[in-house]
Formats: C-alpha cells, structure tokens, sequence
C-alpha cells in the first residue's frame, strides 16, 4: 500500500495508460479521481474495476483544454477531499499525419489538449499543494518527444513541449516539496496504438530491442514510483520506458 490515504486525479483515466495508473494507484490506497473527456461508458468500467477490487474512487469529467471545466472540477475535488496529493497529467490525443497534410485544426487540436490540458490542470492544481507544502506531479510525455517520429510533428512537439514545462515546473515547486517528473513511454498497447496499421506495429515492434509493445501496467508501476513517499529525491527528471527503444 505506497499510496495509502492519498488523494490522486489522473486525467484520462478511461482508458488505455490513465485506466492502468487509476485502478494501480487505487490497489496501492489511493482515493482517485477518474477523469475522462466524454466516453462515459469506458469511465465507467474504470470506476467499476476499481470498486470490485475494494478501492475508491470517482468520476470527474471535464476537458483539459477547458480553463473553466479544469477550475471548477478542482474545486469540487477539494470540496469533497480537503487535499490533492497527487496529479497524473495523462489525458493525450493524436494527429498524425505528415507535415504537408496536417493542417491547422489539428495542430490546435493536439496542442489544447496535451500541452495546454497540461499547463491549465498543473496550474490549478498546484496552487492547492503550495497550500499543502506537498505533492507529486507525473506528466506523461513520449519517446516521441525525445526522438522524433515521422508523421507526429505536431505530437512530438507537445510531448517535448511537456519536458520543457516540466523541469521548469520541478524548480519553481521544490521549494514547497512538490516533486514534478515527466514519463516517456515508447510504445505502448492502448487504443492509440491500435489505431495504426498492423504492418506498422509489426514494423515498430522490430525496431524495439525487447521486441514488443508495453502494457498500460508497465506505466502504472513506474507513476505508482513517482508518486510515492519513495520518490521523494527525484524531481525534473524524465523516465523512459520504451523496451530500449531510445537510450
Ligand atoms: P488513449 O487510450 O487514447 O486514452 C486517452 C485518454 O485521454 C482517454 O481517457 C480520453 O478520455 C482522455 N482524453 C482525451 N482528450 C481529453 C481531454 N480533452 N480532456 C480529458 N481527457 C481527455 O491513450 P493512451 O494510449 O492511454 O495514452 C495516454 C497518454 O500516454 C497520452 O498522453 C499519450 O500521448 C501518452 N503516450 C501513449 C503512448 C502509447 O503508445 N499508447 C506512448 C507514449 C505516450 P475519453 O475516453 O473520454 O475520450
């Protein structure tokens, strides 16, 4: 039980790599909160595998890119718990397409939700772990951001926007104890990888040492690390976890 009488918000935590860290971090103890966009079903079934496993936890949607809907849902969670101890900013979507095809709509599109999703959240929920003098904050990034990808111009900049935000972030907040680490999964099996063709997953898998795709568990282990008492030493840092995919 490392996170025992914690209280976590994971934004997009319906599916995929947010579900993972939701139902790890509430075997480990936490109350969590469950965000999601708009696919209430699949919420749902994260809120209904954590509950059939003895742990705790509630529904919170909202978009990330939405200044309003991120003030007013962490005020409600600070209503209801007096604390938020730890933030996985974890709500991602993807674009891809080459340079020559994306257009403007879908770089606004991926920016609002992974770079400025992650600025409005950490914002909001900073002010209250300065009040705390305390807090874990893990931001998901990419190998993709550290490497490059064609296809994912747009993407990879905002997931090495969010290293960026996060060594800064680590600077400004160690004063009050809040430790802010970015992870870089390379490729992992959720719905956003399986929307690529199976001759590129194929391809990909090829080019991983470990020869295969992550699970979203695999991420979870390691954010259930970072937001732990454990991890208390290490702030700024960015985590691959990607099968040896970039070193
Ligand atoms: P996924 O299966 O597509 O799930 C995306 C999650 O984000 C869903 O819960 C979705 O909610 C939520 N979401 C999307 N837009 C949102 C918004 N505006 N506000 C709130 N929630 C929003 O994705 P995933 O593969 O688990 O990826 C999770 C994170 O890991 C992303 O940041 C992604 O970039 C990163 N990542 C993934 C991989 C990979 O290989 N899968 C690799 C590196 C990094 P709804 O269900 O309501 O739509």
């Amino acid at each position: 039980m490392r996170l025992s009488g914690k209280t976590a918000l994971v934004t997009g935590a319906s599916r995929g790599i947010g579900r993972a860290i939701a139902l790890r971090f509430a075997a480990e103890g936490a109350f969590v909160v469950v965000n999601y966009a708009g696919n209430e079903a699949a919420a749902g079934e994260t809120l209904a595998a954590i509950a059939s496993s003895g742990g705790n936890a509630v529904l919170s949607r909202f978009d990330v890119g939405d200044a309003a809907q991120v003030d007013e849902a962490v005020k409600a969670i600070v209503a209801q718990r007096s604390r938020i101890d730890i933030l996985v900013n974890n709500a991602g979507i993807t674009r891809d397409n080459l340079l020559m095809r994306l257009t403007e709509d879908d770089f606004d599109a991926v920016v609002r939700t992974n770079l400025k999703g992650t600025f409005l959240v950490t914002k909001v929920v900073s002010r209250q772990m300065i009040r705390q003098r305390c807090g874990r904050i893990v931001n998901m990034s990419s190998v993709v951001g550290e490497m490059g990808n064609a296809g994912q111009s747009v993407y990879a900049a905002t997931k090495a926007g969010i290293l960026g935000f996060t060594k800064a972030m680590a600077r400004e907040l160690a004063s009050r104890a809040i430790t802010v680490n970015a992870i870089a999964p390379g490729f992992i099996s959720t719905d956003m990888t399986q929307s690529l063709p199976e001759a590129t997953r194929k391809e990909f898998a090829e080019r991983i040492p470990l020869g295969r795709f992550g699970a979203p568990e695999e991420v979870a282990e390691l954010a259930v690390f970072l937001a732990s008492d454990a991890a208390a030493y290490v702030t700024g840092q960015v985590v691959g976890i990607n099968g040896g995919m970039y070193m």
